[in-house]
């Protein structure tokens, strides 16, 4: 049959979103290269192989991804390398002085990248404007990504007039990204129509079949003009992940989207996947495997309802589900309809959960959403509720200016850190100190012999959070396994909870306990005179205080993470720090002591 002129255009993302989604990113370089190069004959329009979570995962399993992006580089000569790219965040979950953001991408480019997808969790361009300008700079490709979302802020003019800003910014293409299936095929033809009339760029839907309704979705994108979709190769498509290439190829054949690419050369590589897939089928998450009708159901993403399940659980509070639900609702509301993305979906759930079981809203808040309060993430779509920003952050005013120009420069301090622990100050080095230094140690000793199979990798993010400057200060060493129960990989804005069997720690709030960290005014049980103790069971991340020192109400006393959250422990009573029981690093239990103060 003769082809016809492609129309539609496919991007593969096996190697990067499919894998992560499905599963949690444990392919190997040696694994991913030679079936890449397999694929590079296919015609795929790009290959999204690098950055959102691949990087820190690959370094958890002791995988080095800039020499897994130079080996793929040179085994994909025909096939662009796509990465995607968090904005202002990069590969890491903080904010980023600009230097670092232009070194990254620099670095990337030079070693392989040659489209670049920028994205912000908010939709804030001023979050994006520097991972943008450092692409065009490198001169690669960029596209600029729309974190979609469903709410009274999110009308089809604000995404025209966001997608026509990221044109003038110089993006060659604007994508729509739904990180966890919520775009209807009305919704996406709407859409779709309206980002052709507002822009020139081609329009690329990436979306993911958690719903079931992407196959569909993708439909109508071609119908409504979209030019490029996502897709994955199908033994790692569907469920959490993208459509299947072969089967988008196939339905798309010899109509006037057909996509070029043919079908029979594609069953070597889809054999080689499968075979990949069954060798970490251990790593298969059964949640991830499927479709989740409750997303349609709920409104809400499938990461998000299995969080808050999980939080439900860990309080013994299943029954409060719906109280829950409609909570979460309230709180989005209250924060300006943030879309549901990563870290700020995992933030809305945690703050439900708080305001239901302690039977007070706000009365206990996070330091992440403290934070987002105080503008450190970037501006919602609509301003956050007037009322809860004066309870949270007080006399505080949120600041108005782009979160990272609170920073001071930072690469040449981690130089300079990288060159002081004994290491050549490399970019390669120095980009992984500055992204995950926790993480760094382990990556400048080299490589580490294989871990045996079915072993998981553990790592516990020991990072401050994100909007404080990187950490140039001596990275922590990695936590010893048994204190590290959990741990959570994240996919473009979807984390998929890992837990490592047979320790029986869970980073959890426990049942029943009260979660009272974050707010100076709320009350705390109390075990004896002057004790502090953990409000629910987490990681010690930080002890500020040492014996002797003198502290007044209200002061951190030290910082617990439960649930990826970082939560402020603040003394109730003033007076001497005579006692501390705990160590950073160190998992605790609800109630027990943490310090005391005479
Ligand atoms: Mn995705």
């Amino acid at each position: 049959m003769a082809k016809k002129k492609a129309r539609v255009r496919l991007v593969d993302t096996t190697f990067r979103d499919a894998q992560q989604s499905l599963l949690g990113g444990y392919l190997r370089t040696e694994e991913i290269v030679p079936i890449a190069a397999k694929m590079d004959s296919l015609g795929f329009a790009a290959m999204e192989a690098f950055g959102g979570a691949t990087f820190e995962t690959q370094l958890v399993i002791h995988e080095d991804p800039w020499e897994f992006l130079r080996k793929l580089n040179k085994a994909t000569p025909n096939t662009p390398i796509q990465a995607l790219v968090r904005g202002q965040n990069l590969v890491s979950k903080r904010n980023f002085a600009d230097d670092v953001v232009e070194l990254f991408v620099k670095h990337a480019a030079k070693n392989g990248v040659d489209v670049f997808r920028v994205f912000d969790p908010l939709n804030d361009l001023r979050n994006m404007e520097a991972s943008i300008a450092a692409a065009l700079k490198a001169k690669k490709r960029v596209q600029g990504a729309l974190s979609y979302a469903i709410s009274p802020a999110h009308n089809l003019e604000l995404w025209g007039s966001m997608a026509k800003g990221l044109v003038n910014m110089g993006c060659h293409e604007i994508v729509i990204k739904d990180t966890s299936g919520l775009l209807s095929p009305q919704a996406t033809w709407e859409l779709v129509t309206t980002l052709k009339q507002a822009v020139k760029v081609p329009i690329d839907v990436h979306s993911h079949c958690s719903s079931g309704m992407a196959p569909m979705s993708y439909m109508a994108a071609v119908e409504a003009g979209a030019e490029v979709l996502d897709v994955a190769m199908s033994p790692l498509a569907w469920g959490a992940s993208q459509p299947a290439a072969e089967s988008v190829v196939a339905a798309l054949e010899g109509g006037e989207y057909d996509t070029g690419l043919d079908l029979s050369k594609m069953w070597e590589v889809q054999q080689d996947v499968e075979e990949l897939k069954q060798r970490h089928i251990e790593h298969l998450s059964p949640v991830a495997d499927r479709v989740d009708a409750s997303i349609l159901r709920y409104h809400m993403p499938g990461f998000m309802l299995e969080d808050i399940y999980h939080q439900l659980g860990a309080h013994n509070a299943a029954d409060r589900l719906d109280d829950v639900l409609d909570e979460a609702n309230r709180v989005r509301k209250d924060l300006g309809y943030p879309p549901l993305v990563a870290p700020i979906r995992q933030m809305i759930a945690t703050q439900a959960v708080y305001n239901v079981i302690g039977g007070d809203r706000y009365a206990t808040v996070t330091q992440e959403l403290k934070d987002y309060l105080q503008g450190l993430y970037g501006r919602p779509p609509v301003p956050a509720d007037h009322e809860l920003r004066r309870l949270v952050l007080g006399r505080e005013e949120p600041i108005t200016l782009r979160p990272a120009d609170l920073l001071e420069p930072q690469v040449e301090a981690a130089r300079q850190q990288v060159r002081k622990l004994g290491f050549e100050p490399t970019d390669d080095m120095v980009l992984i100190h500055l992204m995950f230094p926790q993480l760094a140690p382990a990556y400048m000793r080299g490589p580490q012999p294989e871990k045996k199979d079915g072993e998981r990798p553990v790592a516990i993010s020991a990072a401050p959070p994100a909007e404080q400057p990187a950490p140039v200060a001596p990275p922590d060493p990695p936590l010893p396994p048994s204190q590290a129960a959990e741990f959570d990989v994240e996919v473009d804005g979807e984390v998929f909870k890992v837990r490592v069997t047979g320790t029986g720690v869970a980073v959890m709030p426990a049942t029943g306990a009260p979660t009272t960290a974050g707010n100076a005014a709320a009350p705390r049980p109390k075990t004896g005179e002057g004790a502090v103790i953990a409000p629910m069971q987490g990681l010690i991340v930080k002890v500020p205080v040492k014996v002797g020192d003198a502290v007044k109400l209200g002061d951190v006393v030290a910082v617990l993470e439960a649930m990826k959250m970082q939560n402020d422990i603040v003394t109730t009573v003033a007076g001497k720090v005579s006692a501390v029981y705990v160590k950073e690093g160190e998992v605790v239990s609800p109630n027990q002591p943490l310090l005391a103060i005479a």
